[in-house]
């Protein structure tokens, strides 16, 4: 959508071993911007398409003009977004979708040369810019955090000796922040890969019947990225600060799809709940940019606490990006279908 703030994509990925042993059949067909999804059942007339602003997929042959590789995506997404945060932006992407849909590969990615996600290119081309500038008068720092929303709760992923949650507070002029979160100073690439990989590891997994380490939880990596101007004349300095946030969301699937019971079904409510309140928010923010709505309507930042510490980098002045991670097969056509509606709903 032209001038919005809010960036769709899909992303498709390939057949895993789980499809292909029981013979899955590839419901998902794109065609420039458009994906469409054909129903297993109604296979004649069960169809339906849904155009985003890139329909991303993931062949194993690299000649079909929907296929994107990690370099692609990021080129499309990452790098915008992060030019939007030299601009000044404070700037947001999520990938959105089923557990195994593909939301890891794209946010992190492998570490194989290629294979890097948008998390670790988005870092590795932020340094590059900072490295080439030859501008006395301006200078940069890079701070950042890593945390995990967990029924409700925050924890911090790059202070191992924090166990417990930590306290969600409103500062009145910068609004929704994590009390006592680590936000350690940065000053190379090697350094993000570092903490990301501590970090990765302290992420909270718990096993379902859908994936053995499916994650239940909303992974938030922030960049606080400061750029601040020195003026020869008066010798004043003024800053421009940017916040980067890239959030891997919980898995969308429905608690009750995975077979989930006691803790698990908690777990499910929870992330059905935040889930559902992002989508709120993005559509709210996608109708005030497109006018259907006027400034100041109501926006439930507050309904969930990943909406509420996101409440900066979604509304005002931000650009928000949203990457939903598919499957190809039928076996998976109402998780798939659904996170099409939702994709759908936020542009
Ligand atoms: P999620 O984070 O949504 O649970 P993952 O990112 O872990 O899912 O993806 C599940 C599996 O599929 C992983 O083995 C991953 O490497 C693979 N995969 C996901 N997306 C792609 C893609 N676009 N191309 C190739 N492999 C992919």
């Amino acid at each position: 959508m032209a001038g919005a703030s809010v960036k769709v994509a899909v992303r498709v990925r390939p057949f895993n071993s789980r499809e292909m042993g029981r013979n899955a059949k590839c419901v998902i067909q794109m065609q420039g911007n458009t994906t469409c999804i054909s129903n297993p059942k109604q296979p004649k007339d069960g169809a339906k398409n849904f155009t985003f602003d890139y329909s991303y997929w993931s062949h194993t042959t690299a000649d079909d003009p929907c296929f994107a590789s990690q370099k692609q995506v990021y080129k499309d997404i990452g790098e915008e977004m992060l030019l939007h945060a030299f601009e000044g932006y404070n700037v947001c992407i999520f990938a959105y979708g089923q557990t195994g849909g593909g939301k890891s590969y794209t946010m992190m990615g492998k570490q194989e040369p290629g294979q890097e996600g948008i998390i670790p290119q988005l870092c590795e081309d932020l340094f590059q810019r900072t490295g080439d500038n030859t501008d006395p008068d301006l200078t940069y720092s890079v701070e950042v955090s890593y945390m995990e929303i967990y029924c409700e709760r925050v924890r911090d992923l790059l202070n191992p000796k924090s166990q417990g949650t930590l306290r969600v507070r409103e500062h009145p002029i910068l609004g929704p922040y994590v009390e006592d979160l680590s936000k350690l100073a940065v000053t190379g690439f090697s350094d993000i890969h570092d903490l990301m990989d501590a970090g990765n590891k302290a992420r909270t997994v718990a096993a379902t019947n859908m994936n053995e380490t499916s994650s239940r939880s909303h992974a938030v990596f922030t960049i606080v990225f400061t750029q601040k101007r020195r003026d020869q004349m008066t010798s004043l300095d003024t800053e421009k600060v940017s916040k980067i946030s890239l959030v891997d969301l919980a898995g969308s699937e429905r608690a009750d799809s995975s077979g989930a019971k006691g803790t698990r079904l908690k777990e499910g409510a929870n992330i059905n709940k935040s889930l559902t309140t992002l989508g709120k928010v993005i559509s709210a923010l996608a109708e005030m940019q497109s006018n259907k709505k006027r400034k100041g309507d109501f926006i439930p930042y507050r309904d969930s606490v990943l909406t509420w510490l996101l409440k900066e980098n979604l509304g005002g002045n931000s650009r928000t990006a949203m990457i939903a991670a598919l499957s190809p097969a039928d076996i998976n056509y109402e998780e798939t279908l659904s996170t099409l509606r939702y994709a759908d709903r936020a542009k």
